[in-house]
């Protein structure tokens, strides 16, 4: 699925550079379900970033599914994008004035996919995440997880190979985050390959793999005993 080789980079601060990523080695294969640890500031967004081409690398190689990823218009790294990745974040980034499922069927419209065709594939991705009668409420008519589930939703739409997933549950409670969880689990059970950054140990055992980062450097990466989380809702 991806393959990253000594990748460097740096943000220039003040006249000098923050080294924020200091040779960094990893390789992901297709159904993988990976978890990134490290504490606040080691690097773990910043990674996150470059593999779902938000953000560019200084020096070393990425190859995501056969394609060197370097020097893309921003154009292409758009079309790479939509096509491969699908994102989910903390605050869950969905749009406040847009319901539901306009929300899910925005990266659709991006597709060039038609007006019914996107309201039908977004019902049905909401249907899969639970949400089919809440197709026309605002985000601030839901609750944290519900959002949660529209973000997944919409990440899901555009059937990426890869979930980006940045804290996913990092503003959730702990049996809301263990639901999510549970959701994510599933979709990895049916093939989908998952790369998620967490600084939750009990969420890192929910992956399969956990890779641990410190000030810039991969310090450990070890296969995990899967903990299931739908014991716990
Ligand atoms: P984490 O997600 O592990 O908390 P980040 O990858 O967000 O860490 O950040 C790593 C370091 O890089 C931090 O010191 C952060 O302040 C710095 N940093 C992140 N993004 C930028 C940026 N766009 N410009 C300058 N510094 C940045
Ligand atoms: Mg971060």
């Amino acid at each position: 699925m991806l393959e990253i080789r000594d990748l460097q980079k740096s943000y220039p601060i003040g006249g000098t550079s923050l080294h924020v990523l200091k040779g960094i080695n990893l390789s992901i294969k297709d159904g993988e379900m990976v978890a990134i640890m490290g504490s606040s500031g080691s690097g773990k967004s910043t990674l996150l970033n470059i593999i779902g081409m938000l953000d560019e690398l200084d020096s070393g190689e990425y190859i995501l599914d056969g394609l060197p990823i370097k020097n893309l218009t921003e154009k292409k790294a758009a079309l790479y994008r939509n096509k491969f990745l699908g994102f989910i974040f903390q605050s869950f980034n969905l749009i406040n004035y847009k319901n539901a499922l306009e929300n899910v069927a925005l990266p659709l419209y991006y597709q060039g996919m038609s007006r019914k065709d996107r309201q039908e594939k977004a019902l049905f991705h909401l249907g899969k995440v639970g949400l089919a009668d809440w197709a026309k409420h605002l985000p601030k008519e839901l609750s944290g997880g519900q959002n949660q589930r529209v973000a997944i939703a919409r990440a899901l739409a555009a059937n990426p190979k890869l979930l980006l997933a940045d804290e996913p549950t990092g503003a959730l409670d702990t049996t809301t985050s263990y639901e999510i969880m549970a959701f994510i689990q599933q979709l990895n059970d049916e093939g989908k390959t998952i790369l998620m950054v967490t600084h939750e140990e009990d969420i890192a055992n929910m992956c399969k793999r956990i890779v641990r980062l410190k000030d810039g450097v991969i310090m450990e990466d070890t296969k995990v005993i899967q903990v299931r989380a739908d014991q716990y809702v």
